[in-house]
C-alpha cells in the first residue's frame, strides 16, 4: 500500500534558513545579456560576430555564464549556443505557428493556474527565467497578466483547495525555481495544508542552467515537505550537463527528491540519434530518468527548430533500438483540446 502523505499533516513547521547571499542571483546578475557580448568571450571574430547577430525580435537574451562555459569556443554550431542566440529565421511569420498554440489562455480559469488535465493543474510561481531559449513555447505568453505576487498565489491556492479532485500541483513558470527560497517556502507550507494534495511537482530549467541554485537549504526544504516532490528538468542535449549538474541532482537525490527529464526535438541540436543516446545515457548517470521528448509547439518564429513526424519516429525506432526501455523517452505532442499529451509512436 502506498501511505497518504499528506492527510496526516494539517501544517508544516516553519523552516528557518540561514540568510545567506544566494549566489545563483549573483550569478543571474553576471549573466550575457548581449549576443556580441556572448560570441567574443567564445572567441569568436568582430566580423563573424557582425554576421552572426540580428534583432532579437522582442525576446531579450539571456545567457548565464556558467552555461556559456559548457559551449564549444567558436563553434557557430555549437548546440547550446544554438538554444540561446537570436537567428535571423525568428523573423519568418510561417503559416500554422501562432503566438499561443495551445490556447493555453483558455485554460486559465484564475490567473496563474493553467487547468488542462485531470488531476493536475500547473500554477505559474513566476514569470521569471534565468536563461531565455529561443524556442520557448511561452515566448508570447502574457506574462505581465501573471505576474505573480503573494497575494496573486492566494488565488491561484483558493482553486487548487477547492478542487477536490486536484491531487498533483505542477509548478511553472517562467521557472518557479527563479523564485527565492522564502516565496517557495510560502507557498510549499500552504500546498502542505490542502488535504487532497499529494505531490508537487516542479518543472524547472534551473537544476542544467544554474546548478548553484541548488543550495542545501533548498534541498531541506524539500525534505521537510510532506509531499512527495518530484523535479522535472529541462535539458536538450549531453554537454548540459557538467559536473556540477550531477552534484546538484545527487544532492536532490539524497533529499528525497524524484528526478525526470523533459526534452525538446530541436532541428541542428538533438535531432540526431546518437545525440539523443548520449542525453538519455548522461542522465541516467545523474541519476535523472528521460520522461518526455516534445515535439516542438508551433510557435511563431521557431520553425526554423521544427523536426517533422517522420524524422521523429526514425528517431524513436533509433532509440528504441539502442538502448534499455527506461531511457527512451515518451515523444509527445501537446494539443489544444486533448486531455493529456499525445503520444508519437514509432510505429504509427
Ligand atoms: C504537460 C502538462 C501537464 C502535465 O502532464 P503530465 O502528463 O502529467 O506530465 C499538466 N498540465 C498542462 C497544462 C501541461 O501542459
Ligand atoms: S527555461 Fe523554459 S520557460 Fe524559460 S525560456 Fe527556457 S524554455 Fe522557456
Amino acid at each position: 500500500m502506498i501511505p497518504e502523505t499528506t492527510t496526516q499533516f494539517e501544517s508544516i513547521e516553519p523552516i528557518s534558513f540561514t540568510p545567506s547571499v544566494e549566489s545563483w542571483r549573483r550569478e543571474l546578475a553576471d549573466a550575457f545579456r548581449r549576443p556580441a557580448e556572448l560570441l567574443a568571450h567564445l572567441g569568436f571574430s568582430t566580423t563573424a560576430i557582425e554576421n552572426m547577430t540580428c534583432s532579437d525580435q522582442g525576446f531579450s537574451t539571456l545567457v548565464p555564464r556558467s552555461y556559456a562555459a559548457r559551449m564549444e569556443r567558436s563553434n557557430p554550431q555549437d548546440p547550446l549556443l544554438l538554444q540561446v542566440l537570436p537567428q535571423k529565421a525568428e523573423a519568418v511569420n510561417t503559416e500554422g505557428y501562432h503566438k499561443d498554440p495551445l490556447a493555453e489562455q483558455t485554460y486559465n480559469p484564475v490567473p496563474g493556474i493553467i487547468h488542462k488535465y485531470d488531476g493536475r493543474v500547473l500554477l505559474l510561481v513566476t514569470g521569471h527565467c534565468v536563461i531565455n531559449c529561443r524556442f520557448c513555447f511561452r515566448r508570447h505568453f502574457p506574462y505581465h497578466d501573471n505576474r505573480r505576487s503573494r497575494l496573486q498565489w492566494q488565488q491561484s491556492l483558493t482553486y487548487v483547495r477547492d478542487n477536490p479532485s486536484i491531487h498533483e500541483v505542477i509548478l511553472s513558470g517562467g521557472d518557479p525555481l527563479a523564485a527565492t527560497d522564502s516565496q517557495l517556502t510560502d507557498l510549499f507550507q500552504q500546498l502542505a495544508a490542502i488535504p487532497q494534495l499529494k505531490r508537487v511537482r516542479m518543472h524547472t530549467r534551473l537544476p542544467i542552467i544554474l546548478p548553484s541554485r541548488v543550495t542545501l537549504d533548498f534541498c531541506k526544504i524539500l525534505r521537510q515537505l510532506p509531499l512527495q516532490v518530484i523535479i522535472v528538468t529541462h535539458a536538450n542535449h549531453a554537454s548540459e550537463l557538467d559536473h556540477s549538474v550531477y552534484n546538484a541532482c545527487q544532492m536532490l537525490r539524497q533529499h528525497g527528491v524524484h528526478l525526470l527529464n523533459q526534452s525538446v526535438l530541436l532541428r541542428g541540436i538533438n535531432d540526431r540519434h546518437q545525440s539523443l543516446a548520449q542525453l538519455s545515457e548522461r542522465l541516467f548517470a545523474c541519476d535523472i530518468l528521460p520522461y518526455y521528448l516534445h515535439m516542438l509547439d508551433r510557435v511563431q518564429g521557431t520553425a526554423h527548430f521544427y523536426v517533422d513526424d517522420t524524422k521523429a519516429k526514425d528517431l524513436l525506432a533509433g532509440l528504441q533500438e539502442c538502448l534499455p526501455g527506461y531511457l527512451v523517452p515518451r515523444l509527445v505532442r501537446e494539443e489544444a483540446g486533448a486531455s493529456g499529451k499525445t503520444m508519437i509512436t514509432s510505429a504509427s
